[in-house]
């Protein structure tokens, strides 16, 4: 706006030297004619000249003046511009902070379900653009209830917590673990197949089973059920979790702390074969 301001003054400047200027012109003009003697006319043109100098002095002055304000003005604009970005680099990070916590579950430090469903989103379309195996787990903790209510609720959520750094740490860095609700579990398994995933699982399923969990001294056995099923042709996410979860019951109808996959429902439940 000032910028806007120092040009307009400046052209209405330059307009009044120039007017500045012809009129001084004009009037030597008709001195020349009218005037009597030499003297006079000396006279006349000095002091004409003396007006144009004088008005092409203070022109060059203001234009100088002005040039300088402008100068600052950009500098002015040039750091506000900066500092803009700068606050738009910030908030782009904070933003992407955000989103990451969002994200997290704050019990165990891994995916929540919202993260769940961004990951799963990602791995399928990418799983559906490039083919290959996709596996998903789903893992429920064993009879958690009574944890509960045996040790409190308190000490439930220590379990979760232990139970899910130990998941993470013997999955792999592409594998992507999930806290889907209270003490369920999934696990996307990129190119892993039924039966890698099945070993996988049982993997899991032995370690916890034989981890020391400790409740003032007493020990306490905890265990996991899990089913797996691959991504087939004519899968959604919901129909590859919904056999997922069909697997994980029938491990927890077979008496739990055990593994299935969806190739052990029975027929009308198994993967299609397409
Ligand atoms: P099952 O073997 O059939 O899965 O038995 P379960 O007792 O684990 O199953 P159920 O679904 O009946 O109970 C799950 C329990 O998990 C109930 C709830 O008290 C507990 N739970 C869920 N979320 C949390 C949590 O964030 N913290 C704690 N401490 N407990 C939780
Ligand atoms: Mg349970
Ligand atoms: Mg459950």
């Amino acid at each position: 706006l000032r910028s806007r301001e120092l040009y307009a003054d400046s052209e209405s400047d330059a307009l009044q030297l120039s007017e500045t200027i012809c009129v001084g012109v004009r009037e030597v003009r008709s001195g020349v004619s009218a005037a009597e003697s030499l003297e006079e006319l000396k006279g006349l043109i000095e002091d004409k000249l003396q007006v144009i100098d004088n008005g092409l002095a203070q022109f060059v002055s203001t234009q100088s003046r002005r040039a300088a304000e402008a100068g600052d003005v950009i500098e002015r604009m040039t750091h506000r511009l900066k500092d803009l970005e700068q606050q738009a680099t910030h908030l782009r990070e904070d933003l992407e902070v955000q989103h990451a916590r969002v994200l997290l579950d704050p019990l165990t430090g891994i995916l929540n379900r919202a993260g769940y469903t961004e990951m799963v989103t990602k791995h399928y379309a990418r799983w559906k653009r490039y083919g290959g195996a996709l596996s998903l787990a789903v893992i429920d903790l064993d009879l958690f209830k009574e944890i509960n209510d045996h040790y409190g609720h308190a000490a439930g959520d220590k379990v979760l917590a232990t139970v899910a750094s130990k998941l993470k740490e013997m999955t792999r860095e592409s594998d992507v673990l999930c806290r889907y609700g209270g003490e369920e579990f999934v696990l996307l398994l990129p190119e892993t197949s039924t039966a890698d995933g099945r070993t996988m699982l049982e993997k899991l399923r032995a370690h916890i089973a034989d981890c020391p969990f400790r409740y003032k001294d007493t020990p306490v056995r905890i265990t996991m059920s899990g089913g797996v099923a691959q991504f087939q042709v004519s899968d959604t996410v919901e129909t590859v979790f919904e056999r997922a979860d069909s697997a994980m019951y029938l491990a927890k109808q077979k008496g739990r702390n055990c593994v299935f996959t969806d190739l052990d429902l029975p027929p009308e439940a198994k993967p299609p074969t397409s």
